[in-house]
């Protein structure tokens, strides 16, 4: 299975529009020990013809142009692109799907919970379903394992797990909505198993952490995890107002009882973060916090990355 690691940085990329933190302020002076980023975006294949997306970001437009392999091919249009798989209906991650109504086939795997504040909430999403062959949306659920099927029904051999990792809801979904709701359908992580049989965790918002959960991590070759934010103050910090980094549905990096911390004993894993926040001090290649992070065997995945599992 290959994996491209199309952008890695958390809900308003880095730097952010309308930022001036320590890290987006360097960046823009070009004084930044370190990399710009566009949101979170992955793709995954079996074989390099057909791609799945891991959740699809804002950013998704300039990612697929910038990818040679996700550009359409054969006449008319038609794109490598078969499905999309959704860990949460969160904006930075779930925009992105608007950006492929043009008539193209796709497959959506969400909880149905997912799906309904998207689809049924949102009347915008039914732009992807104006023609009975566009996009088809597939239930899952948490715990449940599903192959990839292209929309032609063509196997992809790539099995995911889903696993709740939050029972967060998104802002904007109103609070009588949300108890409508599964609550173990708002957030999931994704187990992902190649055909070759090496195994991919992504899990790029995570609330909480629980021992069945760390032993599950240390089944997979490659773990993308949530790098959001170093301190679980952190944006408060900055605009002396809001949520922390927990409220938020993220464990921070670094506090007590953060990732570092938390998944210190994991043995088997090549660990990434992902999904980090523009404010993040981690970012700064010449700073403390990213020799830390790399001093516990963490690496901070950067767009263009590129794995075979
Ligand atoms: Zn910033």
């Amino acid at each position: 299975m290959l994996v491209e690691i199309l952008g890695t940085a958390a809900g308003g990329g880095f730097p952010q529009w309308n930022c001036t933190c320590n890290n987006c302020r360097s960046v823009r002076l070009g004084k930044f020990a370190g990399k710009a980023r566009s949101h979170l975006q992955v793709a995954i294949s079996p074989d390099g013809i057909i791609w799945y997306l891991l959740n699809a970001s804002p950013d998704l437009r300039s990612q697929i142009e910038g990818s040679f392999f996700l550009h359409p091919k054969g006449p008319g249009r038609s794109s490598p692109i078969h499905g999309i798989g959704l860990t949460s209906a969160d904006l930075d991650q779930s925009l992105g799907v608007l950006l492929l109504r043009e008539w193209q086939p796709l497959q959506i795997y969400a909880t149905q919970s997912i799906r309904k504040i998207l689809r049924e909430d949102n009347n915008m999403f039914a732009m992807l379903e104006r023609a009975a062959d566009q996009a088809h949306w597939k239930n899952f659920l948490p715990g449940s394992t599903f192959e990839l099927v292209a929309p032609n029904g063509k196997r992809s051999g790539i099995e995911c797990t889903p696993v709740t990792v939050s029972t967060r809801y998104p802002g904007y979904v109103a609070a009588h909505r949300a108890k409508e709701l599964v609550s173990e359908e708002a957030v999931v992580g994704l187990f992902i198993q190649s055909p070759s049989g090496k195994r991919l965790g992504y899990f790029p918002a995570v609330g909480h952490v629980n021992e069945t959960l760390l032993q599950q991590f240390d089944s997979v070759d490659v773990l993308l995890f949530d790098g959001t934010f170093w301190t679980d103050d952190e944006l408060i910090k900055l605009q002396s107002s809001g949520q922390t980094a927990l409220q938020m549905g993220h464990i921070p990096v670094s506090s007590p009882g953060g990732s570092l911390d938390l998944l210190s004993k994991l043995k088997r894993p090549r660990k990434m973060f992902v999904h980090i926040n523009n404010t993040n001090p981690m970012l700064d290649e010449s700073g403390p916090e990213y020799a830390q992070v790399r001093a516990h065997g963490w690496e901070i995945a950067e767009d263009g990355c590129h794995l075979e599992l």
